[in-house]
């Protein structure tokens, strides 16, 4: 298939993988402070993956659509919807060829949709927190000409950092605000949701 849509389709039939292997891990988080269906509605969201047809000349564009789509419409609660803009608006901007300045315009874009429809800001203990380290490292990256895969690598690594950073924080978004005093000391779901699907990224994209 032409113009890496393999390597997105591997990468989501990854995160679909990831999603269901980590189903326990992230209803549990979500458990603590939410109402412990993170890793439920992930997995619903990414099992489209699985049974994506795509035609022979496909863009990457149209497996990030059909799995964004099923996690806006089949997703009931504040992520689906959330994760779903993430890779409609990453895919609207995906670059073919793939290239370390076009990613990083995609997953700017992805966050600027993801901050558009649920208004986050950094440090509230969300995806975002997770998000914005890693556009960032990926510009960085652009800027210095970096190759994909390490400029991928590197911004995995800014997310699993931003990822754990939540745990220090207040949640002020979403379900977990509404106990926010509790919230400090663990992880934020949606922020390990999201470094998963940059670290899968990470393998599959270059
Ligand atoms: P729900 O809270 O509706 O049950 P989930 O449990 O699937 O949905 O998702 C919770 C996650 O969604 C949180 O861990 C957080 O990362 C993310 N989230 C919630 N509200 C927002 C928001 N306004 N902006 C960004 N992310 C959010
Ligand atoms: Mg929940
Ligand atoms: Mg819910």
């Amino acid at each position: 298939m032409a113009n890496g849509v393999t390597a997105v389709l591997e990468w989501l039939r990854e995160c679909a993988r990831e999603f269901d292997e980590r189903l326990d891990e992230l209803n549990d988080l979500d458990r603590v402070l939410g109402d412990g269906d993170h890793g439920t509605n992930m997995r619903r969201g990414f099992a489209a993956a699985e049974s994506l047809q795509l035609s022979e000349n496909a863009r990457a564009f149209e497996a990030l659509r059909q799995v964004g789509m099923a996690l806006v419409s089949n997703v009931g609660g504040a992520s689906g919807p959330l994760f779903g803009t993430f890779l409609l608006r990453a895919g609207a901007n995906w670059p073919s060829p793939p290239s370390t300045a076009g990613v990083a315009i995609a997953v700017r874009q992805g966050l600027n949709g993801v901050v558009a429809r649920g208004k986050a800001d950094a440090g509230d203990k969300t995806m975002v927190d997770a998000l914005i380290p890693a556009a960032e490292s990926l510009e960085a990256s652009a800027r210095n000409g970096e190759d994909l895969q390490t400029a991928l690598a590197k911004a995995a690594d800014a997310a699993e950092a931003g990822r754990d950073a939540t745990a220090g924080m207040v949640a002020k978004r979403g379900r977990a605000h509404l106990r926010a005093d509790e919230s400090v000391g663990v992880l934020d779901p949606g922020a390990v949701s999201m470094s998963i699907i940059l670290r899968t990224a990470a393998q599959h994209i270059s």
